[in-house]
């Protein structure tokens, strides 16, 4: 059976636009109609979708599409929750998803209610073809990603386990197509940094500020930070990192070309990173691609403005490189603060990086190739966190792919928790007809 496009098309704009009018920001979160819209729709279509609250109101939906069980499942996921939005700063009401200068506006539309709409049509798609399928494809869209995933998918891997089965996993985090020199690209999410936040104290003398002391713990503190706010931390390739400059460079004239790869050579690649003709955005994403990262964000010290304290803390928030530990972070971050501070780590998640070379990732390599044949799929690593992290602990590898052109001047990725958050119709069939083929190719039975 022929897929009929423009009607698909025209359903998934309904299913968009019916999320995003469910408000379901976050805190508090309360997705529990948006599910209740997905299984009514997935009911009708003769699928069998399970609701599973983890709090009143916090609803998380699995739903299978089964196949032949010849190997193993392809998870689609996606959450139902959105960051809250100020209407005021709106050009069309948040929650309106209002359709205008070929945009549907609304928050959601980019994080991350688009996908679950791509991820429903899709799977809607193919149970209507009643393709032979090899693998099961099963479809979890969880509440609260956005506030740390306690009542999504982390409830539903404690509770729910044996629902989330499978081998591979398709998210968000990736799928942006940019552009350098003319040479278009696109990117697949293939790794996320670990978190390892940091704590960290000096001590000294106190007294009565009146007399000051050498040994003050606020500026001994102060000087540490501030050496370590200028430095960078040193240069350590991932295959993922490796893999993107390559390919960046692939695509380029011998001269940028030379450019890019000098990115990979610690001696050069922080005065390079800065001649290349790249968004900020993309920038700072290349130099966390390549280092550690350690940005301070809280400070605390003293209480009356006349007493010298004699302790001041400073709290971190640490990224780490996937085959990184905290020890070897740890090394890093006191060779630049010294002995005199006192380094802690708060809390450590480790990062991880699927492989490049998996059948999936070569699946949507392929399938790039066909529809953006110009254009070159690159690995990506993303400095935050996704929900991947958790799935990993199920030995399921991710891949960050909602497919979206660069259709300028705003990149879709500075659109993720943005005033006027909104999607391209271009970009929503865009994403569907290559999300599609992806899946298609990589379950249907041969
Ligand atoms: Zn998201």
């Amino acid at each position: 059976m022929d897929i009929h496009w423009e009607q698909a098309f025209d359903e998934i704009v309904e299913h968009l636009q019916a999320l995003v009018r469910l408000d379901t920001t976050n805190p508090p979160g309360q997705e529990r109609p948006a599910a209740e819209y997905l299984a009514q729709v997935l009911r009708r279509e003769g699928l069998e979708p399970l609701i599973l609250e983890s709090a009143p109101g916090r609803a998380n939906l699995v739903v299978h599409l089964r196949g032949t069980g010849q190997e193993r499942p392809l998870l689609l996921l996606s959450h139902l929750d959105v960051v809250p939005a100020e209407p005021d700063k709106w050009r069309y009401p948040p929650f309106s998803a209002t359709v205008s200068e070929g945009y549907i506006w609304g928050r959601g539309t980019m994080d991350a209610k688009n996908l679950t709409a791509i991820e429903l049509m899709t799977l809607l798609l193919l149970k209507r073809q009643g393709l032979p399928l090899k693998r099961d494809i099963v479809m979890v869209a969880c509440a609260d990603e956005e506030e740390g995933s306690r009542y999504g998918l982390r409830w539903l891997i404690e509770n729910h386990a044996d629902l989330l089965e499978a081998a591979f996993a398709i998210n968000e985090g990736g799928g942006y197509g940019f552009d350098l020199r003319g040479q278009p690209y696109f990117t697949c999410q293939t790794a996320e940094k670990g978190i390892c936040w940091l704590r960290m104290d000096a001590s000294g003398l106190s007294g009565q500020a009146a007399v000051p002391i050498e040994e003050n713990a606020v500026v001994i503190l102060a000087e540490a930070i501030s050496r370590l706010g200028r430095t960078a931390l040193p240069l350590h390739l991932t295959p993922t990192a490796e893999r993107f400059i390559e390919g960046l460079a692939r695509g380029q004239g011998a001269e940028t070309a030379i450019l890019v790869r000098g990115l990979l050579d610690p001696a050069a690649s922080s005065f390079l990173l800065r001649q290349l003709p790249l968004s900020p955005t993309w920038l700072r994403l290349l130099h966390g691609m390549l280092h550690n990262t350690v940005t301070p964000t809280v400070l605390q010290a003293g209480r009356e403005i006349q007493i010298i304290p004699s302790r001041a803390t400073a709290r971190l928030d640490g990224r780490l490189l996937p085959g990184q530990h905290p020890e070897q972070f740890l090394r890093e971050v006191t060779d630049i603060v010294g002995p005199a501070i006192d380094v802690q780590v708060e809390e450590y998640v480790p990062p991880l990086e699927s492989d490049l070379d998996s059948p999936l990732y070569r699946t949507i390599e392929a399938v790039i190739a066909e529809v953006e044949p110009q254009s070159i799929l690159l690995p990506m690593m993303l400095c935050g966190s996704t929900d991947a992290k958790y799935l990993d602990v199920l030995n399921i590898s991710s891949y960050g792919f909602c497919p979206m052109r660069d259709e300028g001047p705003v990149s879709p990725m500075q659109l993720a928790h943005a005033h006027n958050e909104r999607i391209t119709l271009d970009n929503l069939r865009f994403g569907l007809e290559v999300l599609y083929r992806v899946v298609r190719r990589f379950c249907a039975a041969p």
